[in-house]
């Protein structure tokens, strides 16, 4: 919920077409059912609906004292890979917990993808909230998205790794992805096509330590979600 469509303490109106169409026909809603609910940014309750037609839903609501799940924290710097799987990485990461993103450009991302219409912030506010509303989570992630960042070139990603820990994944890389790990960090992941030498080169000499997730090649997203589940 957005706080606006909190009317007063105990009752909630719905109007927006998507979630409208969500809690019909994935939770098949019907008037009594009671709802887990979280505002956004906020703390998550339950709401008992009390009326539900074409254009609103109505809820009064019991609390929202329960603060959502703990954040991961993670900076994730991901090459930019093709929009399809960027939608889904986004959901994915977003449902884990990250909270801070940035997508950058490498030498094997291809240049059109920067013109995708799924680049545009509503686009990705879709994605993102679909991720929070799988976890029942109400923070937004924060995403970074400058068409022309270069990170070997104009020094913003060494001055990050000054910071935190850097983990740069890449197969073949001599250790192992760390499991479990209690320290905030920044993981890179790259495209497609993968990072090349000379930007393993780069980040290996800025700081980061490679990691790899064994002989298999995944998919970016596949990469991305086992990479967190065995660091958090
Ligand atoms: N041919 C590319 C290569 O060898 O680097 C494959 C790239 S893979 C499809 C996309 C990204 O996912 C990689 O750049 C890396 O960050 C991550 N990734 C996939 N499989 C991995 C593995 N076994 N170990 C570490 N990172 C992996």
């Amino acid at each position: 919920l957005a706080p606006e469509e909190i009317h007063h303490d105990r009752l909630a109106c719905l109007r927006d077409p998507r979630r409208l169409r969500h809690l019909k026909e994935v939770h098949r809603a019907r008037v009594g059912d009671v709802l887990t609910l979280g505002v956004a940014g906020g703390g998550i309750g339950r709401g008992e609906l009390m009326l539900l037609s074409d254009d609103e839903a109505r809820f009064t609501l019991d609390g929202l004292d329960t603060p959502p799940p703990p954040p991961l924290p993670v900076h994730l710097v991901l090459a930019l890979p093709r929009p399809r799987m960027l939608a889904r990485s986004l959901e994915h990461v977003t449902a884990m917990g990250v909270k801070q993103i940035t997508l950058l450009h490498t030498r094997r991302v291809e240049k059109s993808y920067w013109q995708s219409p799924e680049l545009a912030p509503e686009k990705i506010h879709h994605h993102l909230v679909l991720g929070l509303e799988q976890a029942r989570d109400t923070v937004m992630p924060e995403v970074n998205l400058t068409k022309g960042f270069r990170p070997f070139v104009d020094g913003r990603l060494p001055e990050l790794l000054t910071q935190r820990r850097g983990l740069l994944a890449h197969p073949g890389m001599p250790r192992s992805c760390p499991r479990g790990i209690d320290e905030p960090c920044v993981l890179l992941v790259g495209p497609e096509g993968g990072f090349i030498p000379h930007e393993v080169e780069r980040l290996l000499a800025a700081g980061c330590e490679g990691i790899h997730l064994g002989p298999r090649i995944l998919r970016v997203e596949t990469a991305v979600t086992a990479l967190l589940a065995r660091l958090f």
